[in-house]
């Protein structure tokens, strides 16, 4: 309706051209298109999965867009949900399988901000439109399973192969509509090793700014995504290399300032995209903790400096850290309070004396911050000597438990006895969580 003229033809792709197989495929993902297809429903595999294929790699995960209502998806899927997040979308499950149906969408026509940003995108169209209002030409290919042919209004087909990221439309005018796009040109381009075609580049440094009005809940998942793509490595680089750092976190206006913070940084990235590639799960907080540790420590050091006891000083230095973060991309309370505890946990396992080594054992954060000690030990904060005490003494008999322990030789005791805590935190032995309140 909004269309008078002929629509425009995509070029079709066949089978012998494009060589993607069949049993390649996600079988549930075929099955999502074949059942809508079997109800009268146009139904095509979108989005990163055309383009993965096509790549030769194995897709993350698979979406599906159809002419269908989401209502009318969900009711042909008994295992399915409705998920209202910034449009109307329909997970249908399969096992551990999810796979994220959406209804062709227009793009336009939707409310906008006083800076362009499209605050709603939610308006039903036709193949066409929904295509138009995809982000780059590589994620805009459809695949029909029931031919095999690929559908291409834009040229992906062609940029894929050429291993470009290109915008689709005018650059400017896209990402402002949404400025995460930017983010996203750079996770793709890192991840795939694409790279970003100049046009659609070369505004990217003069919007960078505009990042600033995306909520920070939206900036928190799209650095998440970014961060465990398996090349958050790469992904940084090229956020500093198109001046998208500025204030999305702290640590990347700092990163290449300082040699040892660059150092752990980049033994906490290069694992966390090991893991990655080798299919393991990562966690988030201990990411999140890693990335914010110098904050943290910088922190900690000034609280020190103003004649605060140690651990209080610590606890006030995580809020303050936290907070500064918070405006700018929101971290989840979930992730933070594990944040925390892995942080508290730092000058605990630095005393290997009598109980308090066995009660650390137990404690239900140990081995994450036993492994963020590793990491501090590998890039030089603390001595090795000491992770590899606590490897040895994990893993030892009682007996020899015992014979490990170091004497406590801090003066604790006096220094502790009388000097209450100016910032009223709580003493060391409670749990983090009791502590914090933000
Ligand atoms: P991957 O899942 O590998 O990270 P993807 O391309 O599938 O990559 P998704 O976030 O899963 O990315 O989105 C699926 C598709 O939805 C994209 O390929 C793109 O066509 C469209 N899309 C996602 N986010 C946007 C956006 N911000 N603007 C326009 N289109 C988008
Ligand atoms: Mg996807």
């Amino acid at each position: 309706m909004l269309n008078m003229g002929a629509d425009p033809e995509p070029k079709i792709y066949r089978r012998d051209k494009h060589g993607i197989a069949r049993n390649s495929i996600s079988r549930s993902a075929l099955k999502v298109c074949e059942i809508l297809r079997s109800h009268g429903h146009a139904a095509y595999i979108v989005g990163g999965a055309v383009r993965d294929l096509l790549l030769g790699v194995v897709p993350k995960d698979y979406d599906v867009a159809t002419d269908a209502h989401p209502d009318e998806v969900h009711r042909l899927f008994r295992r399915s949900h409705l998920i209202g997040r910034r449009f109307k979308l329909v997970h249908v499950l399969f096992g551990s399988e999810t796979v994220e149906v959406s209804t062709f969408r227009a793009g336009e026509g939707g409310e906008a901000d006083e800076h362009g940003r499209l605050l709603r995108d939610n308006v039903y169209g036709t193949r066409v439109q929904d295509a138009a209002r995809r982000d780059f030409t590589a994620n805009a290919l459809y695949y029909d399973p029931h031919d095999e042919t690929v559908l291409d209004y834009h040229g992906g087909y062609a940029d894929v192969r050429k291993k470009t990221m290109r915008i689709i439309g005018d650059p400017r005018l896209r990402f402002r509509e949404d400025p995460v796009r930017m983010l996203r040109a750079v996770r793709f381009a890192a991840k795939l090793g694409f790279s970003i075609d100049p046009k659609t580049r070369s505004p990217i440094r003069e919007l960078a700014d505009l990042l600033e009005n995306v909520p920070a809940a939206r900036l928190f998942e799209e650095m998440l995504k970014l961060l465990l793509s398996g090349h958050s490595a790469a992904c940084l680089a090229q956020l500093r290399k198109e001046g998208l750092h500025h204030g999305l976190l702290p640590l990347l206006d700092v990163i290449v300032e300082q040699p040892l913070r660059e150092r752990f940084l980049r033994l906490a990235l290069e694992q966390t995209d090991t893991r990655i590639q080798g299919g393991k799960s990562v966690s988030p907080a201990f990411l999140f903790a890693a990335l914010l540790w110098h904050e943290v420590l910088a922190a900690w050091k000034v609280n020190e400096s103003k004649d605060m006891r140690s651990i209080p000083a610590l606890y006030l230095a995580m809020d303050q850290v936290l907070d500064a973060q918070t405006d700018k991309l929101s971290i989840p309370r979930r992730l933070t309070t594990t944040m925390k505890e892995i942080w508290a946990l730092q000058p605990r396992l630095e005393q290997r004396s009598g109980k308090r080594a066995f009660v650390l054992l137990t404690h239900p954060r140990f081995r994450a911050g036993y492994d963020f000690m590793l990491l501090r030990a590998e890039s030089g904060e603390v001595p090795m000597e000491l992770a590899n005490w606590w490897t040895r003494f994990q893993d030892a008999e009682l007996e020899e438990r015992n014979a490990m322990l170091v004497p406590d030789t801090a003066p604790k005791k006096k220094a502790r006895r009388r000097r209450k805590s100016k910032a009223g935190a709580a003493p060391e032995a409670a749990p983090v969580q009791d502590q914090v309140d933000n």
